[in-house]
C-alpha cells in the first residue's frame, strides 16, 4: 500500500491575508475539514505530520538576508509598506505574523521532503504550500517566501540531487520557481497554466524554454481560457510523459493548485475534479518509474473557491493514493461550512463531466492551444532538445 504523508498545522490558517482577500483562512480550513469529515485521519493510507517553522538558514537557501530582515520587521509591526520588495501591496499586504506563518509553510514543505527521504512515507502532500510567485527579493501574487525553491535547493544541497522535476498545474504560471532555475539543467521546470495573455503574472508563453545550461529544461504549456478536461489531458500526454521519462528525475515536486477548477474566482478554465483525479493517478504512476522510485511531494498551491479547493485536493489525493471517494459530500462537512462560514458547498464530491461541444467557442480554444503547442515544438526542435519527444508533440 502506498502511504501518503499529510503535512498539516492548525497554525497554517494564520497565513490570512485578510477576510476580503482571496488568500484567507476559509479557503484552507474548508478543505481540511473535508479531509477530516472523510475520516482520513483514521485511514491507514494516510499519516499526518505537524511541521515547525523553517530556520532562517533554510530560508536563506533562496531569499536574501535583507529581504528576510524587512519581512521580519514589517511582520512585527503588523502593517506597513516597502515597495521595492513588493511588501504592503494589494496582492501582498503586510499582516501580523507574516514572517512566522510564511516560515511555517517553508517548514511544512521541508518536512515533506525529509519524511520522503527518510522513507517514512512514499509521497507527501503539504496543503498550505507552493507559494510559487515569490522571488529572491520580491513578494508577489500572495507569496512571500518561495517554499518550492527553498525545497529544491535543499534537495540539491543536502541530498546532491542532480535531476529534480518541478511540475506546476496551478492556473497561474509558476514564475518564481521557473525563473530561479531558468538556466539550470538540474531542475526540469514544467508549468501548465492559463495563458499569460489573460491572467497574472503575464509570463509563461511556450517560447520560454530556458537559457544557457538550462536551455530546454523549462517547459511552458499555456492554456486558452475555457480549456476543458479532455483537451488538457491531450496536451499533457503529448508532451510531459516522454520528456519526463527521458529526463528520469530523482525527485518530483508537484504544485497542484486548485484554481484551474471551473468554480474558481480568479481563473477562467473549465477543469473538473475528474481531471485532477486523472492527474493524481498519472503523476503518481510516472513518479513510480525510473530513478524517482515514487518520491513525490505535492504542494497545495492556489485555489480561491473553498468548495472547489476542497473537492479538487481530495480528488488529487484519491488519485495519488489509489482510493475512491464516496459519491456524496459528508453531511458533517456541509453543516460545518454553513454554520461557520455561511458557505454552501456541493452535495456531491465529484463534478459531472462537461460536454466539450457545449463549451462556448470550443473550436477556437482547441485551435489556440494547438498553436501554443506548435511554438513549443518549434522552439525545442530549434534548440535541439528532447528530439524524439519534440517530434511527437
Ligand atoms: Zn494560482
Amino acid at each position: 500500500m502506498t502511504k501518503t504523508g499529510i503535512i498539516w498545522s492548525d497554525q497554517f490558517t494564520k497565513y490570512n491575508l485578510g477576510e476580503g482577500h482571496p488568500m484567507n483562512a476559509r479557503r484552507l480550513d474548508i478543505p481540511y475539514q473535508l479531509y477530516k469529515s472523510l475520516d482520513f485521519l483514521n485511514n491507514p493510507s494516510f499519516v499526518e505530520y505537524t511541521p515547525v517553522e523553517a530556520s532562517e538558514d533554510d530560508i536563506l537557501r533562496y531569499h536574501s538576508k535583507n529581504y528576510i530582515k524587512m519581512v521580519k520587521s514589517l511582520s512585527k509591526a503588523g502593517d506597513g509598506y516597502y515597495g521595492r520588495y513588493g511588501l504592503g501591496t494589494g496582492d501582498c499586504p503586510v499582516f501580523p505574523e507574516m514572517h512566522e506563518s510564511s516560515s511555517l509553510i517553508v517548514g511544512g514543505t521541508l518536512e515533506g521532503i525529509k519524511r520522503i527521504m527518510n522513507k517514512d512515507v512514499h509521497q507527501a502532500f503539504s496543503l498550505m504550500a507552493g507559494l510559487h510567485h515569490a522571488f529572491e527579493e520580491r513578494a508577489a501574487g500572495f507569496c512571500y517566501y518561495n517554499d518550492a525553491v527553498v525545497a529544491i535547493n535543499y534537495l540539491q544541497e543536502e541530498y546532491e540531487m542532480k535531476r529534480v522535476l518541478y511540475i506546476d498545474t496551478d492556473v497561474h504560471h509558476g514564475d518564481g520557481v521557473l525563473d530561479a532555475f531558468y538556466s539550470n539543467k538540474n531542475v526540469l521546470g514544467v508549468s501548465i497554466h492559463e495563458s499569460p495573455q489573460f491572467l497574472f503574472p503575464g509570463t509563461g508563453l511556450s517560447d520560454e524554454i530556458g537559457n544557457e545550461d538550462g536551455l530546454g529544461y523549462t517547459i511552458n504549456i499555456p492554456l486558452f481560457p475555457g480549456t476543458w478536461d479532455e483537451l488538457y489531458i491531450d496536451l499533457f500526454e503529448r508532451t510531459i510523459p516522454c520528456i519526463w521519462k527521458e529526463y528520469d528525475p530523482e525527485f518530483i515536486i508537484w504544485q497542484c493548485g486548485a484554481d484551474g477548477h471551473f468554480g474558481d474566482i480568479l481563473g477562467h478554465l473549465n477543469l473538473t475534479t475528474n481531471l485532477y483525479n486523472y492527474l493524481g493517478n498519472r503523476i503518481s504512476e510516472l513518479s513510480n518509474n525510473g530513478s524517482a522510485d515514487g518520491r513525490l511531494l505535492l504542494l497545495g498551491g492556489g485555489g480561491y473557491n473553498p468548495d472547489s479547493v476542497a473537492r479538487v485536493w481530495m480528488a488529487t489525493l484519491a488519485g495519488i493514493s489509489g482510493i475512491t471517494l464516496p459519491e456524496y459530500s459528508p453531511k458533517e462537512w456541509i453543516d460545518y461550512c454553513k454554520k461557520t462560514y455561511e458557505v454552501d458547498v456541493s452535495p456531491k464530491l465529484n463534478d459531472i463531466k462537461l460536454d466539450p461541444l457545449k463549451i462556448e467557442r470550443h473550436a477556437l480554444i482547441n485551435e489556440a492551444n494547438s498553436q501554443y503547442l506548435q511554438v513549443l515544438k518549434e522552439e525545442l526542435v530549434e534548440a535541439g532538445k528532447w528530439n524524439i519527444c519534440a517530434e511527437k508533440i
